[in-house]
């Protein structure tokens, strides 16, 4: 369904009319995803980063951290530079600097403080805010670490995720 994130899940199905006593059984996981260009491993190449990226980074990072999250989980040494390719173009890639694609991923589980307040119509921010403690990544800090792992660009990822987004 078209929704712009996990949390609208839930909203976007009551506003569809869905018993939320059903939806408390029947819903186990709200998953958001948006597709973006891989890289091509061939050619990427590690770029000199521009002072707005990285705030940008920053400002995400230090999101993860207010939430205790750590990007060491996801293998990025946050003691080294933050390091970010783009995209060049070569025989293998067909001159695009990209191949393939991958997802970028949010989710929701219906856990016991989601069903809590299911019944109450919850909006989106509420459901956000009680996920929070899911300890999930969502779709940006995804994106962030699909980035930083050299999977995608940066812009692929702005592309599809408002980074700046609260
Ligand atoms: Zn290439």
């Amino acid at each position: 369904m078209h929704t712009n994130n996990a949390a609208g899940v839930i909203p976007r199905l009551i506003d569809l009319e869905v018993n939320p006593k059903i939806l408390v059984s029947a819903l186990s996981l709200s998953i958001a995803q948006r597709l973006v260009r891989k890289l091509c491993q061939f050619c990427k190449k590690e770029k000199e980063n521009t002072p707005e990226e990285v705030k940008t980074l920053k400002t995400i990072i230090d999101g993860m951290t207010a939430e205790g999250k750590k990007i060491s989980d996801y293998n990025i040494n946050p003691e080294a530079p933050l390091r970010l390719f783009s995209a060049v173009g070569c025989d293998k890639c067909n001159m695009t600097g990209y191949k393939g694609r991958i997802g970028i991923f949010e989710a929701i589980k219906t856990d016991e403080a989601i069903e809590k307040i299911m019944p109450e119509n919850p909006s989106e921010r509420e459901i956000k805010k009680v996920a929070s403690a899911q300890g999930i990544l969502s779709m940006r800090q995804d994106g962030l670490v699909k980035m930083l792992s050299g999977i995608t660009s940066f812009e692929e990822v702005m592309s599809v995720v408002d980074l700046n987004e609260e």
